[in-house]
């Protein structure tokens, strides 16, 4: 295949709506393949990306790093997959393959920075773009199998969700015996809550109000607070082994850290763009550790891929049109998702 052009949904500058536009596709190298998108997730980190919360982007941006779809074309050196293999792409494209982290299959933490699937530059030194559009050229390594019997929708929002719960949780030893608790209930946690319920976890939601304790509890959760009552933080004090906290925004961490047991840690994974004081109080007490992760290697995203599909665990899904891509986001960002929002790409 030759350098293509592609139907995608842009951006065109900071925080404007997206739009329809095309977008180069490189032509196929030897490694390459080319993967015909069927669904792709819109991860809140779109968002933030989209408004630069994190600093400046590069537009038009096209976002989406929650890709699902088939095989079309394969170049020469491919050994990794066929034409009409289920595929995913999650957050990074490529990285320098050389580092520690690198060889040790932590690509998400390349030393010299690994390549995002979009608002990032490849190393032809072009802009990349993300998974709202038909298409993307991606080398083998850096694609993950979606194994037979989880459906591409519901497994499109494994490839940052589900693996920026799981690994955090993995890493932690979250499992028979421990309690964990999940803060937001949103994309990332809703799937926090159905990974740690699977690897044997006591399993807690912390969130703003009760309103959706029902789906917490049909999703594995175990019990379900309310943050908006200070009451859950006198009664929750001292209790957990591990919190992952989700949440897009700014929190008081010093109150989630004293739901800490001795010894317990509070996972970062949620980016909010402020700094968020902690007080060496909050942790030197009981010996607490604050710790943050981000996203998981290759090795590990198919690692959870494959243990979500053993235990039956997909996303739960609002399947929209491309055209609806604006109010996702204006919904996203009232914390009006269940759970997550996946763009059927045959719309766009
Ligand atoms: P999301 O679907 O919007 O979920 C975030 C949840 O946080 C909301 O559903 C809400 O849950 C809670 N929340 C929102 N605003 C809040 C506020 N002001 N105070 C308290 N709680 C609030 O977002 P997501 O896609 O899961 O992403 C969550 C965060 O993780 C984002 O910042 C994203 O950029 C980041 N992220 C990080 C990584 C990583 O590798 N570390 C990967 C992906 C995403 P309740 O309604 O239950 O309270
Ligand atoms: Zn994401």
């Amino acid at each position: 295949m030759t350098q293509t052009t592609v139907a995608a949904y842009a951006s065109p500058a900071p925080s404007a709506p997206l739009e329809r536009t095309t977008i180069p596709r490189r032509a196929l190298g030897e490694h390459d393949i080319l993967i015909d998108i069927k669904f792709a997730g819109i991860c809140h980190s779109d968002i933030h990306q989209v408004n630069a919360d994190w600093g400046v982007g590069t537009y038009p941006m096209v976002p989406g790093h929650e890709i699902a779809g088939v095989v079309a074309e394969i170049g020469t050196g491919v050994t990794k997959y066929a034409v009409g293999d289920r595929v995913g792409v999650g957050c990074f494209v490529d990285s320098c393959r050389e580092c520690d982290n690198c060889r040790a299959g932590q690509e998400q933490y390349c030393t010299s920075g690994m390549i995002g699937t979009y608002n990032s530059q490849g190393k032809d030194g072009r802009p990349t773009y993300g998974g709202y559009s038909t298409h993307i050229v991606v080398d083998e390594n850096y694609a993950l199998r979606i194994p037979e019997g989880l459906g591409l929708d519901v497994a499109a929002p494994l490839l940052c969700a589900g693996i920026t719960t799981y690994s955090p949780l993995a890493h932690w030893q979250a499992g028979p015996g421990k309690k964990v608790a999940i803060v937001g209930l949103g994309g990332l946690g809703h799937m926090g809550v159905k990974i740690a319920h699977a690897l044997g976890a006591e399993v807690t939601v912390l969130s703003q109000t009760l309103n959706k304790r029902e789906d917490g509890l049909r999703l594995g959760a175990d019990h379900y607070f309310a943050t908006s009552d200070p009451a859950t933080f006198e009664q929750l004090a001292g209790t957990f082994d591990l919190i992952v906290n989700t949440v897009s925004a700014d929190l008081d961490l010093n109150a989630y850290l004293g739901l800490l047991r001795t010894d317990g840690t509070l996972v970062q994974v949620g980016a909010p763009e402020q700094p968020m004081p902690v007080s060496p109080f909050a942790l030197i007490g009981q010996r607490k550790s604050l710790a943050g992760s981000m996203i998981g290697g290759i090795r590990e995203t198919q690692e959870m891929l494959d243990f979500c599909a053993e235990h039956g665990i997909g996303a739960d899904i609002e399947v929209i049109e491309a055209t609806a891509i604006n109010e996702a986001y204006a919904r996203v960002l009232k914390s009006d998702v269940r759970y997550r929002f996946v763009i059927d790409v045959a719309t766009i």
